[in-house]
């Protein structure tokens, strides 16, 4: 086996690796890469963590499509498959019906048939008989790289097995017959490579005769975002996302608020109090893996426009207590009362963080009744919103009540939800762990 190569680490070992990438509005956010399943989503902002994909070399066997090497490993939330040929890879020998490139794959929960087709003018990837999203390019012209959520293919983290088989149109039939083997929508059976006249070999093989390589499905798990620009911010530049904000949790309300936002399937960006973060972690864990955004808004509620350094110890503080029990670094900083000076800004900045107001604020604290909030969140927000409302601080039952009808109404508008960092186009932390 060579080690090294473009996934720089080694199967087996613990990557935690960890950079920025994209920050869509993650409730419907699974499958960070993948084009097709991101054509609603804002796009990645760079590539992200990566594990395993160390290339295993393959001895020339002489077939028309001869596989030089293979590697299968995971970048965010994407298996990335590498397959390198000893030629050029000719998109007509992988031409629908005639020639097809198929990785099998079996995991603990599921195994699947992935195969690699031009059709078109445009390489298509299919599950057994269904297209799935992926995203195929031909980095050059001796290599196919695949990028497939694994859920895609029903596979769940943990350990798998797989291995590729290269059929050229060259040998003539042989994909047909093999098609014909295959049930539709999977088909996890690798076939044998096939042979052309006389026994010849006509297809490549990974590995070579039979067997398969171990691989790992990991888990990409959010470990935080990166500040999303400088300088205080009240909205955002988007003219169809908005973000919804809730502050002063958490509280008894906030379970509440979660479940409801669940069931709408939209994403907000809670801002949490320090001093209430302990013993909450796994609601505050829940929350960032339902695809909310935490972020900090101060110890115990303190007014720090003035700055100081007292104003940097609320600070740190607050993310030091959400990152202890929920492994999550805030990115974003929300001023109590909304009061920021120059001193303030610089001090949130220089722990990483933005600091958040907002452009819409129906003044939910008043309770001035569930219709006036919504009243005053349809008439006032537009695409760049960032709309203020709290989930901690007394009763959220009138917050809570609007929320259904204002999700409603800005659907209505054409407008989608998504977190602050996602609105002003911050960058979200993965790390992939077993
Ligand atoms: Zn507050």
């Amino acid at each position: 086996m060579v080690r090294g190569g473009r996934l720089s680490v080694r199967p087996g070992t613990d990557p935690d690796r960890v950079n920025a990438v994209g920050h869509p509005g993650r409730v419907a956010r699974l499958g960070t890469l993948l084009a097709l399943a991101l054509a609603c989503m804002p796009a990645p902002a760079a590539i992200a963590a990566t594990a395993g994909g160390a290339p295993h070399a393959l001895a020339a066997d002489g077939s028309p499509l001869d596989l030089a090497s293979v590697a299968l490993g995971q970048t965010d939330r994407a298996l990335v498959l590498t397959v390198t040929a000893r030629s050029a890879i000719e998109p007509a020998q992988l031409a629908a019906g005639r020639g097809r490139l198929c990785a099998t794959l079996a995991g603990t929960a599921g195994s699947a048939r992935l195969c690699i087709e031009r059709r078109a003018g445009a390489w298509v990837a299919r599950r057994g008989a269904r297209p799935v999203a992926a995203t195929v390019t031909r980095p050059r012209a001796g290599r196919l790289e695949v990028r497939v959520a694994p859920a895609a293919l029903g596979l769940a983290p943990g350990p798998l097995t797989w291995s590729v088989t290269a059929t050229p149109a060259s040998c003539g039939g042989a994909v047909a017959a093999q098609t014909g083997g295959v049930a539709p929508g999977d088909g996890a059976g690798t076939p044998p490579p096939a042979t052309g006249g006389g026994g010849v070999p006509c297809g490549s093989r990974a590995p070579r005769q039979r067997g398969t390589y171990p691989g790992r499905v990991w888990r990409a798990v959010v470990t935080g975002c990166t500040a999303p620009g400088t300088g205080r911010v009240t909205g955002g530049r988007s003219r169809r996302l908005v973000a919804l904000t809730y502050d002063d949790g958490p509280s008894r309300w906030t379970a509440r608020f979660v479940d409801e936002l669940a069931r709408l399937g939209v994403p907000a960006t809670f801002f949490l109090i320090g001093r209430q973060v302990s013993g909450e972690g796994a609601l505050l864990r829940r929350m960032v893996d339902a695809g909310h955004e935490l972020a900090n808004h101060s110890w115990d509620h303190a007014n720090l426009g003035g700055g100081g350094s007292a104003a940097t110890s609320q600070l740190q503080r607050t993310s030091a207590a959400i990152r202890r029990v929920t492994g999550f670094s805030p990115c974003l900083f929300r001023p109590p009362y909304g009061s920021v000076g120059a001193d303030l800004v610089a001090r949130s900045q220089a722990l990483g963080m933005r600091p958040v107001l907002w452009n819409v604020d129906p003044a939910d604290w008043r309770a001035p009744g569930a219709g006036a909030i919504v009243a005053n969140v349809l008439r006032n927000a537009r695409g760049g919103s960032i709309i203020l409302g709290h989930d901690g601080g007394g009763s959220r039952a009138q917050t809570l009540a609007a929320l259904p009808q204002i999700v409603a109404g800005l659907r209505a508008r054409g407008l989608e939800f998504t977190t602050v960092s996602g609105l002003l186009g911050g960058g979200e932390r993965l790390a992939l762990r077993r």
